[in-house]
């Protein structure tokens, strides 16, 4: 009985933070705790927005992403002083997204450097379209955008071990970055996967399908069965799990493009339902298997 009241509450904590993140920016906050993954790197557990990872370093800390609510990250700092007294030196970026860059401006604050990519600041700094819903994201006001920029790779040598920053293509945007923390095995993906649900693809940012793909299958050579993978959104996986998705998204691409070819229309193609095996598993949380497929003609169609 107290196991599944644990289950219960866990789904329901996993159910509630997915709509947190990407519904809902008005939910009632929460209280935020950090998780040990493996060695150094904990997950922040309950802020709003895309994962949060940390590095606690013997010098100083490491943060991969800020989160969707600013308000968060001084809940952040308040529970890493129970763990240390080392300061947030460096942020990492996984991408542009708002959900996942808006602590940036808190952190830069405190005196941390911010990291990413070199297509980041251009992102940052402008209002972009988000065409799929229907509106467009703010600027972030320039204390928020990366003074570290890096067109292929950054390698950050801790003094205990090596965090690597690479890019490997235009996948979920055009400025997606990886953090592999390589002496705890622990790699963060940002959003090129959503662990459980239908991945928002930035195609009006240079992402598509295809490219998402092509990176997770790179990636899936440089880890093993051992390997925990942070997810952009949903719980901690593992290649398995990240194999699992990109097969999903492989089928689902295949199909879409078959239909495409035969000059089908998104109604159309829609109504074949070529996601239909998966939405019990992926279609549920957020986006259902009709949006998706929706999502991916707007990135095999270039619109
Ligand atoms: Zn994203």
């Amino acid at each position: 009985m107290k196991k599944c009241m644990s289950c219960v509450v866990l789904a329901v904590v996993f159910l509630m933070t997915i709509s947190f993140s990407l519904l809902s920016q008005d939910a009632e906050k929460q209280i935020v705790f950090l998780n040990n993954i493996r060695g150094s790197v904990y997950q922040v557990e309950n802020a709003a927005g895309g994962n949060i990872a940390l590095y606690l370093g013997k010098e100083d800390i490491l943060m991969v992403d800020t989160g969707t609510d600013p308000d968060d990250a001084p809940k952040i700092e308040a529970a890493l002083a129970g763990l240390t007294d080392k300061p947030v030196k460096m942020v990492v970026n996984t991408h542009w997204h708002r959900d996942h860059v808006s602590g940036n401006v808190f952190w830069a604050g405190k005196g941390a450097t911010i990291i990413g990519h070199e297509k980041l600041t251009g992102r940052l700094s402008k209002k972009i379209k988000m065409d799929f819903f229907g509106r467009e994201s703010e600027p972030l006001p320039k204390a928020g955008w990366p003074t570290v920029p890096f067109e292929k790779e950054k390698i950050i040598d801790t003094g205990e071990g090596k965090i690597r920053l690479f890019h490997v293509q235009a996948g979920h945007t055009d400025g997606d970055c990886i953090v592999h923390f390589q002496k705890e095995n622990v790699i963060h993906v940002g959003d090129l996967y959503f662990n459980g649900l239908y991945p928002y693809i930035g195609v009006s940012s240079g992402g598509s399908i295809g490219g998402m793909i092509s990176a997770l299958t790179h990636v899936m050579k440089l880890i093993d069965d051992d390997t925990i993978v942070i997810p952009g959104h949903g719980p901690l996986s593992n290649k398995a799990g990240l194999k699992k998705y990109v097969d999903m998204l492989s089928t689902i691409q295949n199909r879409v493009s078959k239909l495409l070819r035969e000059g089908k229309t998104l109604e159309e193609i829609q109504a074949v339902k070529p996601t239909k095996e998966y939405d019990a598993d992926w279609g549920v949380a957020w986006m259902n298997g009709d949006e998706f497929t929706h999502l991916v003609v707007m990135s095999l169609s270039g619109n």
